[in-house]
């Protein structure tokens, strides 16, 4: 079995990985970390959860110290693309645990908070650059950063990228960076407009792919409640009694769904906050670390939070409707059974959504445990079409804002700022990228 210390990381690298307590690497980490080492293209076909933010990260660093340049003013020598909030916070917030003995310096920036504390940590020139696709294209049109000086690109969650019409804005990003380059891209499927971005802006790529050790939906013990429309709000009262204190996450499709089942978990006891979209960056932070640390053990949320939570101790997911795409269905459960633990999922499913459930059985192979009756439905339940990119494309100008973390400097200050700590305890400002998607 592969050895960190059999990989060529950077000895700094090498001591934050074991201060982790980190034994192996992952098998995302062992097929990765050599090409991005050698400074190959890499696409990285892994799910969050395998590992693969180290497997990008901690050779990067490795390749950026050993390197030892000075980015200019504006300029960053490598970028990270991540498609919301939250992961850009969570990958800074990696950077900041690995990076920790190497002095390099880097920022997170994304829509919904000011702009200024973001343009001034831009101005001093970064070794990485943590970016959602949107707010960069705002600084690049403000000429407050310029990429033709950006040797290394992380493109991550390359799908989620796509779902959230952020295809054209990475387009524009990739021509803008200097060449030659090292672009890496992990992604959790490769539906044909990646592999075409894959194709237009890689060289010769080494292609790895791995599958998580255990699926995340075999650890969950799921369940369907068959109900009507207008009974949902009765059922999750339900669900949700025996549950009291413990930490669940409710999924709604919409904002306004979000906030309503809120209110009614809040008139039936819970302690429960909505996140999504619409609420400011200051509202999501706020509900998220009050679910974090225990005071509103319920949170109901849209798709946009979905992704890139990695919150231990969810005991109980619920979809209070299912999403329209089935691997938001994977992603949505997978916020319990975290960290080896195990979990239970609960969806809601009224008539005119046994479409949707079809197509999240066929997409996990499982058959999902009905825990009452099905009624019988009349005429043939058909697959939906899944429907890519349509999360309405992403908006510019507006929104700004800066999560700052830094390490060498200036820990802990400006807005979000730097914080250390275990990225098994990540703390992530919740939402996505400044009000770009209709429904989340
Ligand atoms: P990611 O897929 O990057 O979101 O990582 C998922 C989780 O795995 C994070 O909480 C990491 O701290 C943890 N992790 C990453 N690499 C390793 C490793 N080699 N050994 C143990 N845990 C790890």
């Amino acid at each position: 079995m592969t050895k960190f210390s059999d990989l060529g990381l950077a000895a700094p690298v090498q001591k934050s990985v074991a201060a982790e307590g980190y034994e192996t690497p992952t098998p995302i980490q062992s097929r990765a970390i050599p090409p991005v080492l050698q400074g190959r293209d890499v696409v990285g076909i892994a799910q969050t959860g395998t590992g693969k933010t180290a497997a990008f990260v901690l050779p990067i660093l490795t390749r950026l110290l050993a390197e030892n340049k000075q980015a200019p003013g504006l300029s960053c020598r490598c970028l990270i693309l991540a498609p919301t909030r939250e992961l850009a916070a969570q990958i800074g917030d990696s950077i900041a645990v690995y990076g920790r003995h190497t002095g390099l310096t880097h920022v997170v920036v994304f829509g919904g908070v000011k702009h200024g504390p973001q343009v001034r940590a831009l101005a001093r020139g970064l070794d990485i650059l943590v970016a959602t696709p949107g707010r960069l294209l705002d600084h690049v049109a403000d000429r407050k950063a310029r990429l033709d000086l950006t040797s290394i690109v992380v493109l991550d969650e390359a799908d989620q990228m796509l779902d959230l019409g952020f295809m054209p804005a990475l387009r524009k990003i990739l021509q803008m960076v200097g060449k030659p380059r090292q672009t890496v891209m992990f992604s959790a499927t490769m539906p044909p407009p990646i592999r075409a971005l894959a194709d237009d802006f890689l060289r010769d790529p080494v292609t790895v792919a791995v599958t998580p050790q255990a699926k995340p939906v075999e650890r969950i013990e799921q369940g369907v409640l068959y109900v009507k429309s207008d009974e949902k709000r009765q059922a999750l009262i339900d669900v949700m009694a025996p549950e009291a204190g413990k930490r669940a996450i409710i999924f709604t499709r919409t904002k306004r769904g979000a906030d309503r089942v809120a209110k009614l978990l809040t008139e039936y006891g819970h302690k429960a906050a909505a996140i999504h979209g619409n609420k400011s960056q200051n509202q999501r932070e706020k509900a998220l670390a009050a679910f974090k640390a225990g005071q509103n053990p319920v949170l109901v949320a849209t798709d946009i939070a979905a992704r890139g939570l990695d919150i231990d101790g969810v005991e109980l997911v619920v979809n209070f409707e299912l999403p329209n795409v089935p691997e938001s269905y994977v992603h949505r459960i997978g916020r319990t059974a975290r960290a080896g633990a195990s979990g239970r999922a609960v969806a809601l499913v009224a008539p005119d959504e046994r479409g949707l459930l079809m197509d999240i059985e066929k997409l996990t192979g499982l058959t999902i445990r009905g825990l009452n009756d099905a009624p019988p439905i009349s005429g043939p339940i058909r697959p939906v079409q899944k429907q890519r990119g349509q999360g309405g494309g992403q908006r510019r100008g507006g929104h700004g804002g800066a999560h700052r973390g830094q390490h060498g400097a200036a820990q802990g200050s400006g807005q979000g700022g730097g914080q250390k700590r275990s990225r098994n305890r990540r703390r992530k400002p919740g939402g996505a990228q400044g009000g770009q998607r209709q429904s989340a």
